[in-house]
């Protein structure tokens, strides 16, 4: 969903080409690593640490994003080496390359501990070693959405997580909210959220004015917001609203937020609201679609979901977007305006 701010600014237009960082300050260098997804590219970042250069997400394992390391490491950084690595959060595009920088540098992983132990327990359930029978309850709540059995079997098949993710270091240090990161001469305040994932990490410099935001603050898409297998009653999207009260409360307006994907932007505060906005937006939508006249049956998320997006999804898309859906679905659910009826295996819902 591409949404827009007339009080958005993007000083920077242009992005970094292959084997290109560009400077944002002395302090912060951008530079971008190539996604084989729609979206193509996630923004990665190096902060001036003593001695060297501090890595801030570092792509999804592939030779391509790879070489995009080795030729900024080797003519970006004036013979430097990296310093360290943090990760915002545990997703491929994130954390995809964290184990490989560490290891070929010796240097430490910095990140959360849930997204930390996200990443060793998403990659130990993939893969050709993991179990074969899908767990009961993950089968259940795929059945409950009204995914169909061919897309319910192709998500349960793919188990590509360490295949996208190098390698995860066996130690890490820690970050929790409010600590106060050294990086060179800055300091840079944790700020973590929930909602995108469980213990998201952004990044907060009060003297350089800039805010590291990962996947929590995204200048025109909105991040996925899912209801999880692993976590079938779970209400993401309050955890999601929270976030931005939170980030708002935090962090000045003034900053230049470095996103994960996209453009690098002023204008915080209104595009946090904008994403409320947005979400309240869906909420009445969907209330919409179930008050119908002539659709006075309830409806499964499946369905609702296919009446929102009006096309139809191949399944790793459907599975996010019925994942927004049931996130949307359970936060209308925790505030009564919903209610849902099991029929069968397929959770039904209407208005309250
Ligand atoms: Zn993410």
């Amino acid at each position: 969903m591409s949404l827009d701010c007339a009080s958005k600014h993007y000083p920077f237009q242009t992005p970094p080409g292959q084997g290109e960082a560009i400077a944002i300050n002395e302090q912060v260098k951008w530079l971008r690593s190539p996604l084989p997804l729609s979206l193509n590219h996630i923004n990665c970042y190096l902060l001036r640490d003593e001695g060297g250069w501090c890595v801030v997400d570092t792509g999804m394992n592939g030779d391509a994003a790879r070489q995009q390391w080795l030729d900024v490491i080797e003519t970006q950084l004036d013979g430097e080496p990296i310093t360290r690595v943090i990760v915002t959060h545990h997703h491929p595009d994130h954390v995809g390359l964290a184990g490989w920088l560490c290891d070929t540098h010796q240097v430490s992983l910095y990140t959360t501990e849930a997204e930390y132990l996200y990443t060793c327990a998403m990659n130990a359930a993939s893969g050709d070693g993991s179990r074969n029978a899908p767990y009961w309850e993950v089968t259940r709540y795929f059945n409950q959405t009204g995914i169909s059995e061919t897309d319910r079997n192709a998500l349960l098949d793919n188990k590509d997580y360490n295949h996208l993710v190098s390698s995860v270091p066996a130690a890490y240090h820690r970050i929790q909210d409010g600590d106060r990161i050294q990086i060179g001469s800055q300091q840079w305040e944790a700020i973590t959220t929930r909602g995108h994932a469980p213990e998201h990490l952004c990044l907060y410099c009060r003297e350089l004015d800039i805010l590291i935001s990962g996947d929590q603050v995204l200048p025109e898409i909105t991040s996925n917001v899912s209801v999880s297998p692993t976590v079938p009653e779970d209400n993401p999207l309050d955890d999601w609203l929270q976030a931005h009260d939170k980030m708002a409360t935090r962090v000045p307006d003034s900053v230049l937020v470095l996103p994960a994907h996209q453009l690098p932007f002023t204008g915080l505060h209104g595009r946090l609201q904008e994403v409320i906005e947005h979400h309240r937006e869906r909420l009445d939508a969907l209330l919409a679609l179930m008050d119908q006249p002539n659709s006075s049956q309830r409806k499964s998320a499946q369905q609702l979901t296919r009446e929102m997006f009006d096309k139809s999804l191949e399944p790793f898309q459907n599975f996010l977007a019925v994942g927004e859906v049931v996130a949307h679905l359970h936060y209308l659910l925790a505030e009564g305006r919903t209610k849902r009826e099991l029929i069968g295996q397929v959770y039904y819902y209407g208005r309250s």
